[in-house]
């Protein structure tokens, strides 16, 4: 498997104050990854970081063999990162159908973009609320549609930033079902998030953080043996 995303030992600051001393991160085509970490631990930061937003002063950061660190982030979206961003951040304004299709894009170059209808067929709640403004929805079809519009631009990488943060446990289980149909579609994905056990069955890969240093990493296998390590770093 060819490396997508590779992040070596990044450092970042806000103003004088530096957030992270040293992340490395690896996401390989077709797995899913997931940044794990508590609360401050530099997660948004890292992620922050890969976008531009937040631009890493020292390391590496390449994608899909460039390097982007200095990129711009309109540049860095349109090689093919999509977020699902911590609070949807949809348009309040527009139908459910309308922030669909303002947002699609073939930027993997697919043979088989994602079309309205298959939006609809992954989540048949966004069908049924197609011409509901985006603020005529509740938390969990907020979610479905960040998802939704995030595929349309057919992205290399979908990175979802605390996807389930704030729903309730049944729509967490139709947003992680959601992922593991993605994933066996091919779809690369980083997970940035808290839920350990959740995504111990559906990732492969795992990269925990803790004051802006990696601490620990390895496949699946592993982490469900080191529940000392989750415990320590990730336990809330
Ligand atoms: P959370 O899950 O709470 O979002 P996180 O792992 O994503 O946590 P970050 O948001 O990356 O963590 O924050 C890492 C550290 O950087 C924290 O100590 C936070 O207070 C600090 N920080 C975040 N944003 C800023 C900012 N704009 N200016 C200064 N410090 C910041």
């Amino acid at each position: 498997m060819t490396t997508m995303l590779e992040i070596e030992k990044i450092a970042t600051s806000y103003g004088s104050s530096q957030v992270l001393f040293g992340v490395d991160l690896h996401v390989r085509q077709g797995e899913v990854a997931t940044l794990l970490g508590r609360n401050g631990a530099g997660k948004t930061t890292t992620l922050r970081s890969i976008l531009g937003l937040a631009p890493a002063h020292g390391g590496k950061i390449s994608f899909m063999g460039k390097r982007i660190e200095h990129m711009s982030t309109d540049k860095i979206a349109r090689m093919g990162i999509a977020i699902v961003p911590e609070g949807r951040q949809i348009f309040p304004n527009l139908s459910v159908r309308e922030n669909l299709v303002a947002f699609a894009a073939n930027r993997n170059l697919s043979k088989t973009p994602w079309m309205l209808a298959d939006i609809y067929q992954l989540f048949p709640r966004l069908a049924e609320r197609a011409d509901n403004m985006g603020n005529q929805l509740s938390g969990g079809e907020q979610q479905m549609l960040a998802i939704g519009r995030a595929l349309m631009t057919n992205p290399h990488l979908l990175i979802l930033d605390e996807a389930t943060e704030g729903l309730s446990p049944l729509i967490r289980e139709e947003i992680w079902t959601c992922l593991k149909k993605l994933r066996a579609q091919g779809q690369t994905i980083l997970v940035i998030d808290k839920y350990v056990e959740k995504l111990i069955p559906l990732a492969d890969h795992h990269s925990i953080i803790e004051r802006g240093k990696l601490v620990w990493h390895g496949d699946s296998d592993r982490l469900s043996q080191s529940a000392d390590i989750w415990q320590k770093y990730v336990g809330v």
